[in-house]
This record gives C-alpha cells, sequence and structure tokens, in this order.
C-alpha cells in the first residue's frame, strides 16, 4: 500500500517536460478585469474589493466617468500591489526547501531549484533528481504549513532516492507529520474528485 499511497503524493520524473516560464508569467499576470459598479446609496466614498479574480470598484453616481476611470485605477493597482504582497513566492518555497532539508535530511538533498506550478492539477509535487529541480502544485498555497512542509520533504527526498524504495520511505518519513499531511491530501483528492 506505501507505494500506491505515494503514487497519489507525486510521480517521480527522470525528464518532467519543463513548462514555459514565460506562459506561466504571462497566466500568472494577466491584468484582472476591473469593473466599475455604480451604487446610489454610496454618495461619498469609493471602494474596491475582489470578486473572484475581479476587482469591483464602487463609486457614487456623482461622479463623472473620466473620474471613475482615475479612482478605479488607482485602487486596482492597491488592490494587486497588495495580493502581489501575499503571493507566496518561489524564494520562499526554496528557502523552505533548503530549511526542511538541514532541519531533517541531514542537508544531503542540495534542491536546485523550488517552484510553484500551476500546471500540476493531479500531482502535488515533482522533481527531476537529475537536475535537481522541485515543482510543488500551486493547489497546495494556502493549505496548513505541515502540509506543504510534508510534500517539499517528499520531494527532497526524491532527489536522493528516485523510486519509492524503503529506502526512500526511511527519509520521507523523518519529517513526523508525513501521515497527517498523506491524510489530509486524500481528503483533497476526494473533495476535488467527488
Ligand atoms: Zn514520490
Amino acid at each position: 500500500m506505501e507505494a500506491a499511497q505515494a503514487s497519489l503524493f507525486d510521480e517521480v520524473a527522470a525528464d518532467v517536460p519543463v513548462e514555459s516560464d514565460a506562459s506561466r508569467e504571462a497566466q500568472l499576470d494577466a491584468p484582472p478585469t476591473v469593473e466599475i459598479r455604480v451604487s446610489d446609496r454610496r454618495r461619498k466614498t469609493i471602494a474596491a474589493h475582489w470578486e473572484g479574480d475581479r476587482i469591483v470598484v464602487v463609486v457614487p453616481r456623482r461622479l463623472s466617468k473620466a473620474d471613475r476611470k482615475i479612482y478605479a485605477d488607482e485602487l486596482s493597482k492597491k488592490l494587486i500591489a497588495s495580493r502581489e504582497k501575499q503571493r507566496p513566492t518561489d524564494e520562499a518555497l526554496h528557502t523552505r526547501a533548503v530549511h526542511l532539508s538541514r532541519v531533517y535530511l541531514k542537508n544531503q538533498a542540495k534542491p536546485s531549484s523550488v517552484q510553484w506550478s500551476t500546471r500540476q492539477n493531479s500531482r502535488w509535487g515533482s522533481c527531476t533528481s537529475a537536475e535537481g529541480t522541485i515543482r510543488i502544485s500551486a493547489r497546495l498555497q494556502g493549505a496548513p504549513q505541515y502540509v506543504i512542509d510534508a510534500v517539499l520533504v517528499h520531494e527532497l527526498a526524491h532527489l536522493l532516492h528516485s523510486d519509492h524504495s524503503a529506502a526512500f520511505h526511511e527519509l520521507a518519513n523523518r519529517f513526523p507529520r508525513q501521515r497527517d499531511a498523506d491524510l489530509f491530501l486524500r481528503g483533497v483528492s476526494f473533495a476535488l474528485n467527488s
């Protein structure tokens, strides 16, 4: 059962096709749609908020069209900037992986790059052991830290053992909450697939 359990986690490929970073960036950086909503109730203040991936700016009716556009641009920029700040970065993920390698793997796993991936819809993580690259599904952004850590340690262990052998599990299971993370991810997979 160990192998079946692990395959839910990921698949190890010697040569995972490297996704185009350019298209990934383009996808992430596409500006959101901004909708300007006129409110009769709102007399003075202008407010903006996210509705999913869209920004909605609510303006009082008295405001001219030109002014609405100016305020909408200004408030959208602020909202986008604050979301950028909150977005987990690849750099932070790499730093976390290096930290986990030190704590659990005697710093033997040395990833060359660790990145969030928006292309991984069926796996939580993947690695290319020859190149030392690790990718973690962006769907895990916002998951509890121990879950992200467990997937990172799993992939880090793959840099040392590319299979799901006993030797691999000995390394991966040094992370104490590996099993909790498995249960969490199984629950998420179940919810996504049902
Ligand atoms: Zn694995």
